[in-house]
């Protein structure tokens, strides 16, 4: 390009005023980046940013009724927070409880996640289950029909609760406009993908929404183990998955 062609868009200025002459060229960048090839190279990209979603590792962790929380730490415990989660509201509490097997072998300092609920429930992975001896169903948070069994132990007693283990099915969370943009609804099963060394592609993940929800996918350690990721990166949305196979 010569110097000629690279001035085209201010030829005629060389008697204007500076500020008119900053004036002018800020106009003309404004005129050539609202035009039709910019506008659509850079609807483009946003439309591929939307199919990568950010990942969220799940490690092992407990929801907990206000009762059983004061079971274990006493009555006059308070539920503190430590940090808040990725998701707005939600929270990792300063309270950790050791979880233990029916043969006696136990994970210590699992951590309680806030805000507390209405029924009482441990996210394990299956390394944890195999560990534990427990044989705990893949399934949603909130489904314990056939939950497994564990003691919880705290530092004020123990609890026994025989439906209380679950390996959380792989989830994504997003609000209802996000679900309306990548062509799902709750309840729909998608497929991510996770490149990288061992680049793995997940099924029945399942799509959740509501709308105080930001988009991110919820893995367990395992799932993430088995995709060599360790930090949270992002994930490929590759559509709907049709019903659970
Ligand atoms: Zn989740």
């Amino acid at each position: 390009m010569n110097t000629n062609e690279q001035c085209s868009c201010v030829k005629g200025t060389a008697s204007v005023p500076q500020e008119e002459l900053i004036d002018i060229i800020v106009k003309s960048v404004h005129a050539v980046l609202q035009s039709e090839p910019h506008r659509e190279s850079s609807n483009r990209e946003s439309s591929q940013q939307s199919f990568r979603i950010p990942l969220g590792i799940s490690n092992r962790h407990i929801h907990l009724t206000s009762k059983t929380f004061h079971q274990l730490f006493g009555d006059k415990a308070e539920f503190e927070s430590m940090r808040p989660l990725y998701q707005p509201g939600e929270f990792a509490s300063i309270h950790t409880l050791t979880i233990v097997g029916p043969k006696l072998r136990s994970i210590p300092g699992v951590r309680i996640l806030g805000p507390l609920r209405n029924y009482d429930q441990v996210e394990v992975s299956l390394t944890d289950a195999i560990f534990l001896g427990i044989d705990p169903p893949v399934t949603n948070s909130g489904n314990l029909k056939e939950a497994a069994p564990l003691t919880l132990v705290g530092p004020n007693g123990s609890v026994y609760l025989e439906k209380c283990a679950i390996v959380a099915n792989r989830h994504l969370h997003m609000t209802t406009a996000d679900a309306a943009r990548l062509g799902v609804k709750e309840g729909d099963y998608c497929m991510v993908r996770i490149g990288g060394e061992k680049p793995t592609v997940f099924e029945n993940v399942l799509i959740r929404t509501n709308d105080n929800w930001k988009i991110q996918i919820h893995l367990d350690t395992d799932d993430a183990n088995a995709a060599n990721v360790r930090v949270e990166t992002f994930v490929e949305f590759l559509g709907r998955s049709g019903n659970r196979i």
